[in-house]
C-alpha cells in the first residue's frame, strides 16, 4: 500500500531506527575487529601482568637491604647474576644480594623491589658490560617500588571487554595480550546498492549524449565501506519496473541486510521504483521535510530493510549520511549512531526554506571557538559543494533567515585540520 506522510527528520529516522536490528554475531581474526562491535563480554583467562616483573633496567633487591641507601652513603650489594627479559630466573636473592634485571624481565624468588641504574654505580647499560661483582646502591626503596605485580591490569576472570563495546587499536592490544585471537563481534552488515535511471552508464563508459556517469553506487559503496559494512553492488537498472524489480529480486537472492537505492521515488514520468514498490507492499514513501533530499522510501522489499533515496548526488549523499547511515551503524551493534555535533558561530547570513535543511560548510576553529562558512552553490546537483564540506550545519525547520554571528550545530564529517 502506498502512504503518503509528511515527516519530520526525526520522526523519519525514528521509524527507520525501529525497523532495523542488530546482526547476529561471528567469530572473526583479531585484527578483523578493528572498528567493529563485541558481541560477547571477553573474560580473561590470564592475569595482566603475568608474572611480577621489573618496570625499569636496574637491579633487584631485597628493600630491606638498601633502607639505608643514600647518595652520601651507598649500600653494597653481592651481585648474582644477571635476569634479561624472556628468561625464568633461577636465582634466589638472599639478604646482601641484587640481580641486574631488565624491563620486563621475572623478578627473582627473594626479591621485593628494584632499584633503577640510574641510582647505582652502574649506570652503563650496553650488552656487552659484564656483570660486576657488587653494586653500591646511593638510594633507598621500598618494597613494591618499580616492581609491576601478576594482575595489576587485569585478573583472570575478569569481564575485561563489555559486549557493545567498540573495537580500536588499544581493545586489540588487550586482546592479543590475553592471548585471544578469534574475536566475537556483530556481523558487518551487506548492503545490496542500486543506481535506477536510463541516463547512467558506469564510470569505465564513455558518455553519449544525455548519459551521465553512475556516481551514486560509488558514493554509496565508498559510505557503506567507510561505517564498515559490506557494499553488494547492483548495477544499474533501468526506467522500467522489470528491471528494478529483477535488480532486487536479485539483491534479495545475494543475502542482503539492508537495499539502498537511488533516484526514481519522486513524481516523474518515469519514476519506476516507486510502482515496484507499491506493488510489492511494505514500503511507504515518505515526504521529509528535509533539504536537500525531500522524496524517499521506506519499509522492506520481501521483507529486507529498503531506502530508497532520491537521485540527486548531493540529496542522495545527504539523505544517505541521514538515515541510511544510523541504520547501517545499528545493524553494525553501535549505540551511537549520530555524528559528533559541534556549536557553530555562522560567518555568514544565509537563506533556507523553512524546512530543516542541511548546509555544506566549512568549520574551522578560531579565537572564538568553531565558525562555520557554507560551501557556496548549495545546489543538489552541486558535488564540489561536497567535496570542499567538512561539516554539515543544520537550519532548524520553520527558520528561513539566519543573521551572521548566529550559532547553530554542525554534524562534523571530517574533524578541522585533519583526521580522527
Ligand atoms: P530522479 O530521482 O530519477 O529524477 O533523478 C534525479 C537526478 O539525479 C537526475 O538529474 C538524475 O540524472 C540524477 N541521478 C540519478 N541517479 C544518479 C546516479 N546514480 N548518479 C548520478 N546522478 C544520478
Ligand atoms: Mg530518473
Amino acid at each position: 500500500m502506498n502512504s503518503q506522510q509528511d515527516l519530520s527528520v526525526r520522526e523519519a529516522l525514528h521509524l527507520v531506527l525501529a525497523r532495523v536490528d542488530v546482526l547476529p554475531s561471528e567469530s572473526v581474526p583479531l585484527l578483523d575487529a578493528l572498528g567493529r562491535i563485541l558481541a560477547a563480554p571477553v573474560i580473561a583467562a590470564d592475569d595482566l601482568p603475568p608474572f611480577a616483573n621489573s618496570a625499569m633496567d636496574g637491579y633487584a633487591v631485597r628493600a630491606g637491604d638498601v633502607a639505608g641507601a643514600a647518595s652520601a652513603s651507598s649500600v653494597t650489594l653481592r651481585v648474582l647474576g644477571d635476569i634479561a627479559a624472556g628468561t625464568d630466573p633461577t636465582l634466589e636473592l638472599t639478604r646482601g644480594t641484587a640481580a641486574r634485571i631488565m624491563t620486563g624481565a621475572p623478578l627473582p624468588a627473594g626479591a621485593n623491589a628494584v632499584v633503577p641504574v640510574e641510582d647505582t654505580d652502574e649506570q652503563w647499560r650496553g650488552r656487552e658490560r659484564p656483570l660486576p661483582a657488587v653494586l653500591n646502591v646511593f638510594r633507598a626503596v621500598e618494597a613494591g617500588d618499580y616492581v609491576r605485580y601478576p594482575g595489576e591490569d587485569v585478573r583472570a576472570g575478569e569481564e575485561v571487554l563489555a559486549a557493545g563495546k567498540l573495537i580500536r587499536p588499544q581493545e586489540i592490544g588487550v586482546l592479543a595480550s590475553l592471548g585471544i585471537s578469534l574475536i566475537p563481534v556483530v556481523r558487518r552488515p551487506r548492503v545490496g546498492i542500486l543506481a535506477t535511471g536510463d541516463e547512467l552508464v558506469d564510470v569505465s563508459m564513455p558518455l553519449t549524449k544525455g548519459k551521465i556517469r553512475n556516481s551514486n553506487s560509488y558514493t554509496q559503496a565508498a559510505q557503506v565501506l567507510a561505517l564498515g559494512g559490506v557494499p553488494v553492488p547492483l548495477g544499474v537498472a533501468g526506467d522500467t519496473e522489470a528491471a528494478v524489480r529483477a535488480k532486487l529480486d536479485e539483491a534479495v537472492n545475494l543475502g542482503v541486510d539492508l537495499l539502498v537505492s537511488s533516484a526514481g521515488v519522486s513524481v516523474g514520468a518515469y519514476d519506476v521504483v516507486k510502482s515496484v514498490l507499491d506493488e510489492a507492499g511494505g514500503v511507504s514513501f515518505w515526504r521529509v521535510r528535509m533539504r536537500p533530499g525531500k522524496p524517499l522510501a521506506f519499509g522492506g522489499y520481501r521483507s529486507i530493510p529498503y531506502l530508497g533515496l532520491p537521485g540527486n548526488p548531493v540529496s542522495a549523499l545527504v539523505s544517505f549520511e541521514t538515515f541510511a547511515r544510523p541504520a547501517i551503524l545499528r545493524m553494525a551493534g553501535h549505540t551511537g549512531v549520530e555524528r559528533p555535533s559541534v556549536r557553530v558561530i555562522l560567518l555568514e547570513d544565509i537563506r533556507s526554506d523553512g524546512r530543516e535543511s542541511y548546509l555544506r560548510a566549512v568549520v574551522t576553529r578560531d579565537e572564538r571557538g568553531y565558525v562555520a562558512r557554507t560551501t557556496g552553490g548549495q545546489g543538489s546537483h552541486m558535488m564540489t559543494s561536497l567535496v570542499k564540506a567538512n561539516a554539515l550545519v543544520v537550519v532548524p525547520e520553520g527558520v528561513k533567515a539566519v543573521k551572521a554571528g548566529t550559532t547553530l550545530t554542525a554534524l562534523m564529517i571530517d574533524w578541522p585540520g585533519g583526521v580522527f
